[in-house]
């Protein structure tokens, strides 16, 4: 028996971090979905725990979130059984898109169903948690509003329909280092995140856009310089927002219609290396 699991990327169409916990932690408040950018995870019965991937740059041992999610189930369940887990990796790794998050989520829910264990998603998600805070919306991978440490996740429904050019400059981005320097003094502006979920809500998609904001961005790209003239490269040519994912590098514009986020791609594709025309979920 093998059982195959997506992996999708995420995007933040908002991010905001609200106050810090006593422990430093952040309390987020973050409007996210997922794209149709993915791994691919496939599970197999084993005696062991273990991971193989087919990217040169991921660790195949305890240091994969996948491994540790699937070690993490596998206690809580009291299972003694193991599984290997194969993942295709397509998702560009330290990127801001979450996808070491969502092939660890990706893992839960495929462990799920080969252990029978009949956990419920809400549970999948809490479990997910002691993984990374992006781990709970992605065993939903649909669009959400996500609180607390990232362990509240409420699915939104349908988006108004959208094309994403993803833009990733050549840096790699520590997601710990930037959430321990952002503070008051270097946050960016903050998103407005009623206005994000009203337009969710009545499908406008202008007034969705109006909303959107990721206060880790000036944090990042006063680091990484690229991030801002990618984002002004996506506007100027026709993206009706640029704005970075998560704790970045990864920029994203986006386009209501299809011929003008082709055009958006196509002439990114001259500056950046890896540029993705995708749709959300
Ligand atoms: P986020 O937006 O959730 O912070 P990210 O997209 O910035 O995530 P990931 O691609 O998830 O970053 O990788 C972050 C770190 O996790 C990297 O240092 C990577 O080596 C490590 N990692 C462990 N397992 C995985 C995995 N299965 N896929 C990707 N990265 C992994």
């Amino acid at each position: 028996m093998e059982i195959n699991q997506k992996a999708p990327a995420k995007i933040n169409l908002s991010l905001d971090s609200l106050f810090r916990h006593s422990d430093g932690e952040h309390e987020w408040e973050m409007v996210m979905t997922s794209v149709d950018l993915a791994d691919y995870v496939r599970i197999r019965p084993a005696a062991h725990i273990s991971v193989s991937t087919d990217s040169g740059f991921l660790p195949e041992d305890p240091r994969n979130l996948a491994y540790q999610a699937a070690r993490i189930l596998q206690k809580e369940a009291g299972i003694t059984d193991g599984a290997h887990i194969h993942i295709e990796k397509h998702i560009p790794v330290a990127a801001g898109l979450g996808g070491g998050s969502s092939d660890a989520a990706a893992v839960l829910r495929g462990l799920n169903e080969l252990w029978n264990l009949g956990y419920s998603k809400k549970h999948l998600a809490e479990i997910g948690l002691r993984v990374d805070s992006d781990v709970p919306f992605c065993v939903y991978s649909e669009t959400a509003l996500v609180r607390g440490r990232g362990e509240v996740v409420e699915p939104l429904g349908e988006l108004p329909s959208f094309w994403v050019i993803l833009a990733k400059p050549k840096v790699s981005v520590s997601t710990p280092t930037i959430l321990r320097a952002v503070d008051d003094t270097n946050k960016g502006a903050a998103p407005d995140t009623e206005r994000v979920l009203s337009g969710i809500a009545h499908t406008d998609f202008e007034e969705m856009v109006a909303g959107m904001a990721n206060v880790l961005e000036a944090v990042t790209a006063a680091r990484y310089p690229e991030i801002t003239a990618l984002k002004q490269r996506l506007t100027k040519y026709g993206a009706q927002v640029a704005q970075m994912s998560g704790s970045g590098p990864t920029v994203f514009g986006l386009c209501a219609k299809k011929s003008r986020a082709v055009h958006v791609y196509n002439s990114m594709k001259g500056f950046c290396k890896e540029v993705y025309l995708v749709h959300t979920l």
